[in-house]
């Protein structure tokens, strides 16, 4: 059998992962949803954009003849990681999720935590504050119930829009980012508050960091449940369960 693995992509690790899988002659197809302007390189063929639902995807790995799934998605990609288990249990094809551990708080961690963003938009019903909002673009009209604060959001693209708030500002900037950096950043903004999805992984953590350093409170946003699946968290053991998984399955 030779394997035609399909990378659902949008993370560092999945780039590190197609470099890798190249690197190990097989080939693949990674996929982004197409949310930013300009697509990080890697060495394998790509697609962009959604596949239509569980049932898409299902008719796409068997069109595209794609022998192993692996989920490289952001944690809180919860839609995209239900639907490529749907679609693998529908076709028997061998699903992997390749994950990053959560972060944890620290000594000197001043974090409050909630279940979802809906957690985080009451705890900000308070009085007004100058917030540091990383939620992602697609989550902040729920954050508009709380006019009263001032935002501060940081995009990877400029903003083409207006935000639905009185008062932000946009920085533009792609991570990875330096605590060095962002305790500049939340110091220039006299920023008094974090709010962060529990994303984990290096890239992102600066500003966790940088909120510790200056003794901020941050807001945590617990992971979104995920499908149960086979899970692993560097490249290399992607790729040898890319060598042995699906032998008992045929394919
Ligand atoms: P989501 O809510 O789980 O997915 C919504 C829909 O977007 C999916 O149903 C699928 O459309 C499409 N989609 C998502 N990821 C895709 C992929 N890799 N390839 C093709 N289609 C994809 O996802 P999201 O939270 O909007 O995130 C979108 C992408 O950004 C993900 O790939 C994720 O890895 C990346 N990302 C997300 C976050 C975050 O905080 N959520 C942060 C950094 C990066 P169809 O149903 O039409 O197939």
């Amino acid at each position: 059998m030779r394997q035609n693995l399909l990378i659902l992509a949008g993370t560092p690790e999945a780039l590190a992962l197609a470099r890798a899988a190249q690197g190990a002659g097989l080939s693949g197809v990674v996929s982004f949803a197409g949310r930013v302007e300009r697509l990080p390189e890697h060495p394998l063929e790509r697609r962009v954009g959604g596949f239509g639902g569980a049932s898409g995807l299902a008719a796409y790995l068997g069109a595209a003849g794609i022998t192993h799934v692996i989920d490289a998605t952001h944690p809180f990609a919860a839609q995209m990681s239900a639907n490529a288990a749907a679609a693998c249990r529908a076709t028997r094809t061998p699903l992997l999720a390749l994950t990053r551990a959560p972060w944890q708080e620290a000594p000197g961690d001043r974090w409050t935590r909630v279940a979802d963003v809906a957690g985080a938009v009451a705890a900000l019903r308070r009085a007004p504050a100058r917030v540091m909002l990383a939620v992602g673009r697609t989550r902040l009209v729920e954050f508009a119930a709380n006019p009263q604060h001032f935002y501060l959001l940081r995009f990877v693209d400029p903003a083409r829009a207006p935000q639905p708030f009185p008062d932000y500002e946009v920085v533009v900037d792609r991570g990875p980012f330096t605590e060095a950096a962002d305790r500049a950043l939340m110091q220039a903004r006299g920023v008094g508050l974090v709010v962060s999805k529990n994303s984990g992984g290096a890239g992102a953590y600066a500003k966790i960091a940088a909120a510790r350093a200056l003794g901020l409170p941050v807001i945590m946003i617990d992971r979104p449940p995920r499908p149960a699946r086979a899970e692993v968290h560097d490249a290399a053991a992607a790729l040898d369960w890319a060598a042995h998984a699906g032998a008992d399955l045929g394919v």
